[in-house]
């Protein structure tokens, strides 16, 4: 990947970590990847909403280099709208990113395309980064539709938004077929699926948004795919559910893709 694009490593905890197993987790994880590797990567945790301000004040307090992280928001700022969350209190607490439209919401919650794409909205909103989410089922992949499933997903997802927007954002590419079940797209899909999806914003939004904006690869990451992942150069980091459960594993995904 070309330099001028930082990776991102972000952690997907889901449904995984109390507060109390969380702010043991940052804080390993933090003392396990060394001070030199954040100027190379991002890093940004998250944790399930009864965690975020456990995890915020452990950030705050000890001047940790991790980004706070959220895994969905609703896009309304409040309302009657019970068990959601306003992107409004997660930008109260300090949190940088939002993954939206991840496809355990999409598939398991109904999210649709144009909900996420009001979720987008309301995360620049509150001065957040989003983490939008795509990808393909094995059925979809099997039937050669890959690309088209991915892409209007991105085109939905990205509608009515600025370019500047855009650039700043990050698209994270997670075939469904491989997530949580230890298999992976090779190292070639994954960039021949990241570039259909650069090469998209760069016919809507203009190659200099193309050039900027960061896309992640999703699907059992583990630290031993790492370093051929990010070597593709459209591949601009990764979304990692199971491995970002452990500290060790998760430090040794961040420090490979900073080398
Ligand atoms: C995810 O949660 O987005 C994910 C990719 O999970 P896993 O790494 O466990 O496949």
């Amino acid at each position: 990947m070309p330099t001028s694009r930082k990776p991102i490593i972000s952690g997907n905890w889901k449904m995984n970590l109390n507060h109390f197993e969380a702010i043991q987790t940052v804080q390993k994880l933090h003392y396990s990847i060394p001070k030199e590797v954040f100027d190379k990567v991002d890093v940004s945790v998250h944790p399930p909403f009864t965690d975020i301000r456990s995890v915020q004040t452990v950030i705050e307090a000890d001047d940790l280099d991790l980004l706070l992280g959220a895994q969905h928001c609703h896009w309304d700022d409040k309302g009657a709208f019970t068990g959601e969350i306003s992107p409004a209190f997660l930008a109260k607490l300090d949190v940088k990113l939002v993954v939206c439209g991840h496809s355990e919401r999409r598939d398991l919650f109904g999210e649709t395309d144009e909900m996420v794409n009001k979720k987008v909205h309301a995360i620049f909103k509150h001065g957040m980064t989003p983490i939008m989410c795509c990808g393909e089922s094995l059925d979809e992949r099997e039937a050669g539709e890959t690309e088209a499933k991915v892409l209007t997903q991105v085109a939905a997802g990205l509608a009515k938004l600025q370019a500047d927007q855009v650039a700043s954002m990050v698209i994270a590419y997670e075939p469904i077929w491989a997530i949580g079940t230890g298999k992976t797209a090779t190292a070639d899909d994954a960039q021949a699926v990241c570039k259909a999806i650069r090469g998209a914003v760069g016919a809507q939004f203009g190659s200099d948004v193309a050039a900027a904006v960061r896309i992640q690869y999703g699907g059992s990451v583990k630290a031993g795919t790492t370093v051929e992942l990010m070597a593709q150069p459209d591949v601009d980091g990764a979304l990692v559910g199971g491995a970002s459960l452990d500290p060790d594993e998760f430090s040794r995904i961040v420090q490979f893709a900073a080398d």
